[in-house]
């Protein structure tokens, strides 16, 4: 099973990655990072297949695809 690493501080929360996870395996989290807004967070268990769209479309190269 594919799986993605966030780093939670270069993320500024603009939810690009959600809305373009075909497979619903990204939410935000609820407490914030130090750059003061909420970053988001893996669904372990989501059923990524690692198809790179929420790393492509990240503008802060925040997340790592593993495969
Ligand atoms: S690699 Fe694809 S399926 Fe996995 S979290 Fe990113 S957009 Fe979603
Ligand atoms: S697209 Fe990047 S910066 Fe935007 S919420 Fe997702 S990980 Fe964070």
């Amino acid at each position: 099973m594919a799986k993605i690493k966030i780093d939670a501080e270069r993320c500024k929360g603009c939810g690009l990655c959600i809305l373009y996870c075909p497979k619903g395996c990204i939410a935000m989290s609820r407490k914030l990072n130090k750059r003061g807004v909420k970053p988001v967070k893996f669904k372990a268990g989501s059923g990524c297949t690692g198809c790179t769209f929420c790393a492509l479309i990240c503008p802060d190269c925040a997340i790592e695809v593993y495969r």
